[in-house]
């Protein structure tokens, strides 16, 4: 008998987070990873500096204050919400007490890539279903459905397409779930989506109780660097996750932070303005140069650049950009550009152009 981990975890490739530095460059643009070019909210900020002479003690495990201040806002049930160590802890959570050798976990083609990778982890088969047009095909998905299916991830928006299924897909997806099963509706880029009505999932976990969502505040928060995240779920999901989460999963100046950054609407609203309107910008740009762009819902872009993919990369790399190749998610021929302040944007369209004129 030899030490080793569970079946299917030395499977795993460990993800790979977006580059952040190029060689010998002192000041790079970092397009790579979907942060929030503008930063945290000043009252974010505000709330870390206070904590400096709290970091001896425990946070609140129960994350009573963050979980009130989200549910106020967005006129949730608090008891249904549960906090977690970036959206990342929570997909590992729930693929963790859900899933296990034997069981399939879906998601589509182009899916964020930590749902097989946490699926893989806890031994459980990850089963890539295909999209159409970039964007997650609900019919498949649902044809792929069987009595071993015990979890569907489904970012909406998505990342790397930034494509999304309308509420009646997602619908129709929730009621023809097996019974054994959990749609997870990831809404990571919830609040970029400028359509009337967007809810994220909300609705739907509220009606059902085989759903799902959940959020990050590392995106339009600009929090990535403090790791933090929640689920709203029904309670039978909710005291899942309590029993197998950590019991400080988050950290002090997170739970500050997020609740100050929760509470400041006008820079959440500020943050989703600019990106739609320099996100739009840039695509027409792109366009305009010769790259094809997936009509985007999100904070970055999905740029076709083909066979000069690796080339264009190099390219925006020697103008201190630095965007993310989508090879991982099977979009070889794919750069996903982050939506950055207006100088990124027209530094990415300038490089663009002259890249798609010398061929
Ligand atoms: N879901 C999606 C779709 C994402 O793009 C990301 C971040 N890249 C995450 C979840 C994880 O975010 P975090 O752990 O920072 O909350």
């Amino acid at each position: 008998m030899t030490l080793r981990p569970r079946p299917g975890v030395l499977d795993v490739t460990p993800y790979v987070g977006g580059e952040s530095e190029i060689a010998e460059r002192d000041r790079v643009v970092r397009l790579a990873s979907n942060e929030n070019p503008l930063g945290a909210s000043p009252a974010a900020a505000a709330g870390y500096a206070a904590l400096k002479d709290e970091l001896h003690r425990y946070p609140d495990g129960a994350a009573r204050e963050l979980r009130a201040a989200i549910a106020r806002l967005e006129g949730l049930d608090a008891a249904r919400i549960v906090c977690g160590a970036g959206s990342d802890e929570l997909i590992a959570l729930l693929v963790r007490a859900y899933a296990g050798p034997g069981d399939e976990v879906l998601h589509s083609a182009h899916g964020f890539l930590m749902y097989r990778l946490s699926a893989m982890a806890a031994g459980a088969t990850p089963v890539a279903v295909p999209e159409r047009e970039l964007t997650a095909d609900v019919d498949a998905l649902i044809e792929r459905l069987s009595e071993r299916t015990r979890l569907v991830f489904l970012a909406n928006p998505n990342n790397p397409t930034g494509t999304k299924v309308d509420a009646a897909g997602l619908d129709r997806l929730a009621a023809a779930l097996p019974p054994q099963a959990l749609l997870v509706i990831d809404a990571a880029y919830a609040e970029y989506v400028r359509e009337a009505g967007h809810d994220g999932g909300i609705g739907l976990v509220r009606a059902r109780d085989n759903v799902v969502m959940t959020r990050t505040f590392s995106k339009i928060y600009g929090l990535a660097a403090l790791r933090l995240g929640w689920a709203y779920a029904p309670e039978h999901v909710i005291d899942v996750l309590n029993r197998v989460r950590g019991p400080f999963n988050v950290t002090g100046p997170a739970l500050a932070c997020g609740e100050a950054a929760v509470r400041d609407r006008d820079y959440v609203e500020h943050c989703a303005v600019t990106n739609e309107v320099w996100r739009d910008w840039l695509a027409k740009e792109l366009r305009e140069a010769g790259f094809p762009v997936t009509p985007s819902h999100a904070n970055f872009l999905l740029v076709e650049t083909g066979a000069r993919t690796g080339e264009a990369d190099d390219w925006l790399k020697r103008r201190g950009l630095i965007a993310r190749r989508v090879d991982a998610y099977g979009l070889p021929g794919h750069l996903r550009i982050t939506v950055g302040d207006e100088n990124a944007c027209r530094a990415v369209a300038e490089a663009m152009r002259e890249f798609g004129a010398h061929p």
